[in-house]
């Protein structure tokens, strides 16, 4: 089956539409697994999409390396529990895990991280760390008084949506969230109008959440800037990098990162461009002694978190999946060049796209392309979002190419985001040739 899905990934159906399945009733006797294996190539495999294939742009999607799935494959086969090194070398394999994503990013030593499902927990971890420390800087201990008395300030321009929901979850309240202007034609945060905010506000506890890759054109705040506001005021910033972070990897697109050890704490995504399975995520921050007060668990059978190397006490779960050891395949299996070769072949990629694009009658290309997301619209007056999705679903159902729509600076748009270890520059030749053909028949 596995041999079967790899030979046709160029050709499977990408993104597909599913509007409903047989509700079953549970069976007292069981079936086998034979027989439920067959029973799951025979009626869901055909209606899974291939999201893991080269021409799946959708929201921001990675595929999987195979040295990666074969990391996976024994994860569940070995089924460590991660969470502490009483009885498994896995934690040690995380924190060798870790290391080498320092290296890979070019992050300081004095960070210390740690594996999470995704840039949402990553965000979630990063934002709860960050208001142990507001907590400190107004004499309160929020792990231990809550939260509830925080004079606190969130402020970013383009936060993606995983941050917002951190805050609901964290108990500081999506309303305390504030927006700071872009600079114009830009989605990266307007450095002047960040000061003077918090020239204004000395007396809250300020996070800056900083966005190095947005979701609709990959556009990122100056790092650099924000470090050197750091000199001047005191805030904790968060660097939300989830996909953004392997522009470190590619020399044309290495500048976008600098200024990212100023960063208290930093997201970056492993199931998008790292190319590994769902779920995987890394959390990094230069506070851990903060995040062990937050996070840790103690029992009286368990370590002391102030000591501890045991991921339970930095992260939300105590039982933990493996979840580093498919990036320790891929690291090792192909090291930083296989992953930068990737990484520029992907950016080549959208560039290509963006020209055609821009050349074309039919669409107008939104933004420039800086990293790997190519955003663009139809060249009709007035282009309303029915139009977009009506375009898209026509593209989808068209089987060969997918696309998610998204709203730019008030425009209803699309994005292609490129991040799959497969696709090259003749991937999106196709795409365009495709869209070219679907929008005829609008
Ligand atoms: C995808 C993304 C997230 C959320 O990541 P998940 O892995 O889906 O939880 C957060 N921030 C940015 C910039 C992203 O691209």
């Amino acid at each position: 089956m596995a041999t079967d899905h790899f030979k046709n990934i160029d050709q499977a159906r990408p993104g597909r539409y599913v509007d409903n399945i047989e509700n079953k009733k549970l069976h007292d006797k069981g079936a086998g697994t034979a027989s439920v294996l067959q029973y799951f190539k025979e009626n869901i495999v055909p209606k899974l999409a291939h999201s893991t294939g080269p021409n799946y742009f959708g929201f921001v999607t990675g595929g999987s390396t195979p040295a990666s799935l074969l990391g996976d494959q024994l994860v569940s086969i070995f089924d460590q529990n991660a969470f502490g090194s009483h009885d498994s070398i896995a934690p040690l394999l995380e924190h060798q895990t870790i290391a080498f994503l320092k290296q890979l990013f070019d992050l300081e030593e004095s960070f210390d991280g740690s594996f999470v499902t995704g840039a949402t927990m990553s965000n979630f971890v990063s934002l709860a760390i960050a208001r142990q420390w507001a907590g400190e800087q107004q004499g309160i201990d929020v792990s231990q008084d809550g939260a509830s008395t925080l004079p606190l300030q969130v402020v970013s321009a383009t936060a993606h949506s995983s941050s917002i929901k951190a805050l609901s979850m964290l108990g500081i309240g999506r309303k305390n969230w504030k927006n700071i202007d872009t600079i114009p034609e830009r989605e990266a945060i307007d450095i002047d109008k960040l000061e003077n905010f918090l020239s204004s506000h000395t007396q809250q506890s300020v996070i800056v959440i900083a966005n190095a890759g947005t979701v609709n054109t990959g556009d990122f705040d100056d790092l650099l800037a924000l470090g050197k506001l750091k000199e001047k005021y005191n805030f904790w910033l968060h660097v939300d990098a989830a996909f953004g972070g392997f522009a470190a990897l590619s020399p044309k697109h290495h500048h976008l990162m600098q200024g990212i050890n100023y960063a208290d704490s930093i997201t970056i995504d492993a199931h998008k461009w790292l190319n590994v399975p769902y779920d995987a995520a890394m959390q990094f921050t230069k506070h851990k002694k903060l995040q062990g007060k937050v996070f840790q668990n103690t029992a009286a059978y368990l370590s002391d978190a102030s000591v501890s190397p045991d991921f339970f006490h930095y992260t939300p779960e105590n039982s933990r999946r493996w979840r580093a050891l498919p990036t320790w395949f891929t690291l090792m299996a192909y090291g930083r060049e296989g992953h930068a070769e990737i990484v520029q072949r992907n950016c080549e990629a959208a560039e290509h796209f963006g020209e055609l694009l821009k050349q074309s009658t039919q669409f107008t290309l939104l933004a420039p392309v800086r990293l790997n997301i190519v955003c663009f619209t139809l060249n009709k007056e007035q282009v309303s979002s029915q139009q977009i999705s009506h375009f898209l679903s026509l593209v989808r159902d068209h089987g060969q190419v997918f696309f998610t729509p998204t709203v730019y600076k008030g425009r209803p748009a699309i994005r292609a985001a490129i991040s799959n270890w497969l696709t090259d520059s003749n991937h999106m030749d196709k795409a365009f040739n495709i869209v070219q053909e679907v929008i005829k028949k609008m």
